[in-house]
């Protein structure tokens, strides 16, 4: 017999991504993988052009003027801030630190998945608590709390249900929490809220020392394929994650197009009007044909179409158009599809074919 991985690694089900082409067809749209609408920045792809000469070069491993950047525009010290290649990297690094055989993570029933391959990775028992109305659940969270839970983890705004959590629901679940167990908040989407009294979660980081908030700058800064993200963590655990993470996790063109991005005039600005007014729009339209569409604070919408054969057939029209987005059964959301918020023309086309789609659905009824 060859290597064997450790007991529960075959148990892990492998991430599934969006798909991202289609055969026969010579113009694809992707809106399966909530990348931001409008591209790559131009300062960030200037900046990843002009490291090509510097890659014989290790990257500084601290990231230092990637957080200062960071630290300056988001208002947080950089010293608690660290880098990762991707937020995943930092979902995993954090789930191995503080997790384990033996110890139980809590995530919602459509929480991000990524959770639950990095916890089952760690060891962690991964609980999933039941939703209300596709929203995270407070009360069934701190139920299913232990002796054994050492983590929780929240997208807020969540993906892929787009629904967001009040900050006095956030509030109350980290106060119903018991000290030791760390809180996540996983603020991919956080750009994207167009709500005064939003708080991506800096408030209750600097409120105790038990809660962490991820970020990314794989949707609205347009570095998905680069992969950079970043944590805002209480000092000890910035330290631990220091000493855990992997010396060079973040390449050298990464920390340089990260920090032209951040210095992208209007970039966020014009990318979250842009996602108000369209995703605003195609909502409604999709509605006007005869599909439920769910509150969404995210790039995307969850387009709901009652039953798992018609999401289906419809995931198979927009296909048949060359439109890719994105199957949510393995999220528990089988008569659902996931689309990201494109261009205007992009979300046009999709609101076009889903209006076909829907009339001849009642045509053959
Ligand atoms: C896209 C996404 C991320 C970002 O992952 P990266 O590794 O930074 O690309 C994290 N959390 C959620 C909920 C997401 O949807």
């Amino acid at each position: 017999m060859g290597p064997q991985p450790r007991e529960g690694i075959l148990g892990i089900a492998p991430y599934v991504g969006g798909e991202s082409k289609v055969a026969g067809q010579n113009r694809t749209i992707i809106l399966s993988y909530n990348e931001g609408a409008f591209g790559v920045p131009p300062g960030a792809r200037a900046a990843y052009a002009a490291a090509a000469g510097e890659l014989h070069r290790y990257p500084d491993g601290g990231a230092e003027d990637l957080r200062w950047a960071i630290g300056a525009r988001f208002g947080l010290d950089p010293a608690q801030i660290v880098c990762g290649a991707g937020s995943d990297d930092l979902i995993y690094q954090l789930c191995l630190a503080y997790g384990g055989p033996g110890t139980e993570l809590i995530m919602s029933r459509h929480g991000f998945s990524v959770y639950e391959i990095a916890g089952s990775y760690a060891g962690c028992r991964v609980i999933k608590t039941p939703e209300r109305q596709l929203t995270a659940d407070v009360d069934a969270m701190l139920a299913a709390v232990s002796a054994a839970t050492r983590l929780v983890f929240l997208a807020n705004p969540n993906n892929p249900t787009g629904s967001l959590l009040p900050q006095g629901e956030v509030e109350r679940l980290r106060a119903g929490l018991p000290t030791d167990v760390l809180l996540v908040l996983d603020a991919a989407y956080a750009e994207y809220v167009d709500r005064p009294d939003f708080d991506a979660g800096a408030r209750l980081v600097d409120a105790g020392d038990n809660t962490v908030m991820t970020r990314t700058f794989s949707k609205i800064f347009g570095l998905g394929g680069l992969r950079l993200g970043w944590c805002y963590a209480p000092p000890g655990i910035v330290d631990v994650l220091n000493r855990v993470r992997s010396p060079f996790n973040v390449s050298l063109a990464a920390q340089a197009a990260g920090i032209a991005a951040l210095a992208e005039p209007g970039w966020v600005e014009a990318s979250r009007a842009h996602n108000t007014r369209t995703r605003g729009w195609l909502a409604a339209e999709l509605e006007r044909s005869g599909v439920r569409v769910w509150p969404s604070e995210g790039n995307f919408l969850l387009a709901d179409f009652g039953k798992p054969e018609k999401a289906g057939a419809a995931h198979a029209a927009l296909k048949a158009r060359g439109v890719i987005v994105r199957m949510v059964a393995g999220y528990g959301l089988p008569q659902c599809l996931r689309i990201t918020i494109g261009t205007a023309e992009e979300c046009a086309t999709v609101a076009d074919i889903v209006s076909g789609f829907m009339a001849a659905q009642t045509a053959h009824a």
